[in-house]
């Protein structure tokens, strides 16, 4: 096997206070082969190279829950987290990977998606984890869904207040979603507050960073959930996206 990731032991310490175990430095491994081989048959990522996959995958879906470069201290037992258009597991994967005592729900509405993630569960042994096939719209207007989450993640699903849409009805009161993104400008900001005032929340921070290895610029919007989201929200499927707050 000639693709093996790298460590970047420094870089963790240095970028997030922190390094994997030798258990989750494997299970990055694994991930990463099962990928590659996924990648056979379903699209699931450009992202191929071991240094890029380090970066933009794992290194990326970590820094979103370590703002201030400090893990979220609520990433503990009984907290209940949620990946909303997982794709092919990012950012949720390497989250359980590295807080495997919270619990998590990998969510997308792709059928073939969810069940390649199915079987990186099974092999990677992430107990923690659970699967969910559906459209946010719909998902977010479940009961059993609705309001439960004490954190939720979306990457690369949509615009800002899309992804506000998507992400803050599934929250509990004091919740917060965190939204990756690559570019962010600050004029975009108060359209956001807009959207994000109609659907119970505030955003909290938004974080410029940039990735260790290739210095691409990233941004974290981070949104707290003060209020309940009105019932009216998510709107039907596709109409956040095409009408968009
Ligand atoms: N989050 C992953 C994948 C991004 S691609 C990553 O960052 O690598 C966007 C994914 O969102 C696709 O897998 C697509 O099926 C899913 N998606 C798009 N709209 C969605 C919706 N309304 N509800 C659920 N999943 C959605």
């Amino acid at each position: 096997m000639t693709n093996l990731l790298p460590e970047m032991a420094e870089i963790w310490q240095q970028t997030l206070n922190w390094q994997p175990t030798v258990q989750q430095q494997g299970q990055f491994q694994r991930l990463y082969e099962l990928i590659l081989e996924g990648n056979r048959q379903l699209n699931l990522t450009r992202i191929t190279d071991p240094q890029e996959f380090w970066e933009k995958h794992l290194w990326d879906s970590l820094r979103g829950i370590a703002p201030q470069r400090q893990f979220i201290p609520s990433l503990q037992e009984g907290t209940s987290v949620i990946d909303i258009g997982t794709g092919a597991g990012f950012p949720g994967v390497p989250v359980i990977i590295t807080a495997p005592i919270c619990t998590i729900t990998l969510m997308d509405s792709t059928r073939k998606k969810i069940s390649f993630i199915e079987k990186i569960i099974t092999e990677l042994d992430l107990i923690n984890a659970k699967t969910l096939v559906g459209r946010a719209e719909e998902i977010g207007q479940h009961p059993q869904h609705r309001q439960v989450y004490d954190i939720a993640l979306i990457r690369a699903v949509g615009a800002a207040s899309v992804c506000a849409e998507y992400a803050l009805p599934l929250l509990k009161l004091g919740g917060l979603a965190v939204i990756y993104r690559g570019n962010w400008a600050e004029e975009e900001t108060t359209a956001l507050q807009n959207a994000v005032n109609q659907l119970g929340g505030v955003i909290e921070s938004i974080e410029k960073f940039t990735t260790p290895l290739s210095h691409s610029v990233r941004h974290c919007l981070y949104l707290r959930k003060v209020a309940n989201t009105p019932a009216n929200f998510p709107r039907a499927v596709g109409i956040p996206t095409q009408n968009s707050l």
